[in-house]
């Protein structure tokens, strides 16, 4: 037996400790998948050091969108909301590490794409609130609720990442 059978064996089931599974929710909005933004916004996070545990494209319909922003629904701008993200397909991904909800809301930047910092997602790559090219969770509650709107319990895949002792202290 070569001794990189050992090395090369995929590795089932995530054993990082629990602060290292935090996972939030990105969603890669119609306008960014139009715009083919949708690599650049996932490299963002790849570099950061946070791990994909889930991801696919598909087109949201009401239902979904309105249980996913249920605290938005009374808002004058939620029918032109709807209709954005009923505009076209977008990309639902589930990112894990320490600390990433709030990680992950800092690289974002602002929901007004005028005051997010250079920098972050919003404030390169987004001109108006209305068309602001990513979602991302806000808490660690919310997150949950979320990734259960999305992704089938069985669609998240736990995985063993090699590089853990070079991204975490
Ligand atoms: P965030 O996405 O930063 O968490 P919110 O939860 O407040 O922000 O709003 C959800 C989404 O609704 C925003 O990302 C944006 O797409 C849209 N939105 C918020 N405010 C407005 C507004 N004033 N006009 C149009 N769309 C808005």
């Amino acid at each position: 037996r070569h001794s990189l059978d050992r090395e090369t064996r995929p590795r089932h089931g995530d054993t990082a400790p629990p602060e290292l599974q935090e996972k939030t929710l990105v969603l890669v909005k119609p306008d960014a998948v139009q715009r083919r933004l949708v690599g650049n916004v996932i490299q963002r996070f790849e570099r950061r050091g946070f791990k994909l545990v889930a991801m696919k494209l598909l087109q949201a319909d009401q239902g979904l969108l309105d249980k996913h922003y249920q605290q938005l629904r009374q808002k004058p701008f939620y029918p032109a909301l709807l209709a954005y993200m009923t505009s076209g397909p977008l990309v639902a991904m589930v990112w894990e590490g320490y600390n990433v909800v709030r990680s992950t809301r800092a690289m974002v930047g602002d929901t007004d794409s005028a005051t997010a910092a250079a920098g972050t997602i919003r404030g390169d790559f987004s001109m108006h609130v209305s068309r602001n090219v990513v979602h991302a969770s806000d808490s660690v509650e919310t997150a949950q609720r979320e990734i259960g709107f999305w992704f089938q319990q069985d669609e998240l895949v736990a995985w063993e990442s090699g590089d853990q002792d070079y991204t975490y202290g």
